[in-house]
């Protein structure tokens, strides 16, 4: 008895240091100078809750657990792999599995107990399995739609929210039912079965490029379910655990959807992205453009420079360039700083996350606002690989889907110069009218091959101005 309550204690023990490792990770997750610690105190606290498990004394056999552990193994490290642009997509699919997961633990907990589940236990695992079952599909299409496995386009029809909000309905309909009567067992299939293609058609209408805001949420809605399974399971680890989650998923789908200037309802129900094709056919206008040599010459006879990167710079891997020229620049004594959109590349921190790679002075990145006040008497603004985020039709085209998310004022420097392969629109499949202007230059080609030419240019004509 004293054994038991002795690893009962044990247990209790490897259980709250996971859940104060947990607060701290979120914490230091929330600058980038302590990001690295935030990641590494997440791990040991997920480690030692899987730890702590491992010593429950319910558990009576550890062969499947150690074919789980293996496969989970299997599956996670190729996961842990995958390039920085596929992050968000990746993250989608982890979001799946772990809805699964809650679902199957729902679904084995409803018929160990049933018919006989207390009320609470009901709704709770209601609660559980809908979040759960909707959060499955949900993220699986999220992933798809990022991966361009699916269509990024949205779908919309006619009366679509009603269909969506009477599906969710029926899935809540059939939860009350069960919890006034659980032995209704029959029941339970449909209200999972419902609230996966509840999943489903909660995604079809929302464009690729709110995915990253979308899967933010369903973040959300995996801890929700998670702190829900919590209850059932009488786990406080889960219960905090999931409720850390389901809030900090639904503060960043908060903040992205601010970033944006965009309702979290719009997101939602939006629409938005639909006019992707018709833009891409936009007529050609003519654009100056320069190259490698020019741009060499404009950066070093500039006394303030503005790097604006974004989403092609990550695609390109361009950071360690970008990197050389900014050591290139600054040693001839111009001064040079990074403008950072909150919403530039695919996920919040994507830029941030780069330039800390490749060693760029966190104090040199300033953000959006701090940028736009200097951005009058900024002599070049360099844009690498952005495009929604410079879009000035967000400032001034009221017709424009982008219209009123804020962007960096790169137009108000002396000169813009641009760097991107080709006229193709952004991720919001829109034209940019700052490609027109006569104070923009555009720099043709792969960020990371355009960046090292103007580097070499820079130092086959080290003199300074
Ligand atoms: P963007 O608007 O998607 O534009 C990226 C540009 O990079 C493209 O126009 C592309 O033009 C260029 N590019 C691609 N590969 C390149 C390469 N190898 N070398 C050079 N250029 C390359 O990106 P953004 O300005 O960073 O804006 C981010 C978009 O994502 C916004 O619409 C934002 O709302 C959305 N979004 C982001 C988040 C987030 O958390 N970050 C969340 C939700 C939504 P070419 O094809 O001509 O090269």
């Amino acid at each position: 008895m004293n054994t038991l309550a002795g690893s009962d204690l044990f247990i209790e023990v490897v259980y709250i240091i996971a859940v104060a490792l947990f607060v701290l990770s979120l914490k230091w997750l929330s600058s980038p100078t302590t990001a690295r610690r935030g990641v590494f105190a997440g791990e040991i606290g997920m480690a030692l809750a899987v730890i702590g498990t491992l010593f429950h004394r319910g558990i009576v056999d550890y062969k499947w657990i150690a074919i789980a552990l293996v496969l989970g193994t299997i599956i996670g490290v190729p996961l842990g792999r995958v390039a920085m642009t596929a992050v968000p997509q990746r993250t989608a699919l982890s979001h799946a599995f772990g809805a699964l997961c809650v679902t199957l633990v729902g679904t084995a907990e409803f018929y160990l107990q049933a018919p006989t589940v207390a009320r609470f236990t009901m709704g709770v695992l209601s609660l559980e399995v809908i979040l759960g079952g909707l959060t499955f599909t949900g993220s699986l299409m999220a992933a798809g739609k990022l991966q361009e496995i699916l269509p990024q386009r949205p779908i919309t029809y006619k009366g679509q929210n009603f269909v969506n909000f009477a599906i969710l309905g029926a899935a809540i309909v059939i939860a009350v039912l069960l919890v006034q009567d659980p032995s209704r067992m029959s029941l339970y299939p449909w209200m999972v079965f419902i609230a996966l293609i509840f999943g489903v058609m909660l995604i079809i209408p929302i464009g690729g490029a709110d995915m990253p805001t979308v899967i933010s949420l369903l973040n959300s809605y995996a801890g929700l379910s998670a702190a829900a399974m919590g209850f059932v399971l009488d786990s406080k680890l889960l219960i905090v655990a999931g409720a850390l989650d389901g809030a900090s998923g639904f503060i960043l789908s908060v903040n992205m959807s601010k970033a944006m200037n965009r309702s979290f309802t719009n997101v939602l129900f939006g629409g938005f992205g639909q006019i992707q094709t018709a833009a891409a056919a936009q007529e050609a206008r003519p654009v100056r453009s320069a190259t490698a040599e020019e741009a060499a010459a404009i950066l070093s006879a500039a006394g303030k420079v503005v790097i604006v990167p974004g989403y092609g710079m990550a695609v390109a891997q361009a950071q360690h360039k970008v990197r050389e020229l900014y050591d290139s620049l600054s040693k001839r004594g111009v001064d040079v700083s990074f403008g950072i959109h909150p919403v530039a590349g695919r996920m919040p921190g994507h830029m941030n996350v780069l330039l800390a790679e490749a060693d760029i002075p966190y104090d040199k990145l300033l953000e959006m606002d701090q940028v736009n006040g200097d951005m009058p008497q900024t002599d070049v603004a360099l844009v690498i690989g952005a495009n929604d985020v410079t879009n000035p039709a967000a400032r001034n085209d009221q017709s424009s889907p982008i219209f009123g998310m804020p962007i960096i004022d790169v137009d108000s420097a002396h000169t813009v110069m641009v760097i991107k392969r080709s006229m193709a629109p952004g991720f919001a499949g829109i034209d940019n009218p700052l490609y027109y202007l006569d104070n923009n230059l555009m720099l043709f080609g792969d960020a990371k091959a355009f960046v090292g030419n103007i580097v070499k240019e820079l130092s086959g004509n080290s003199g300074g101005h």
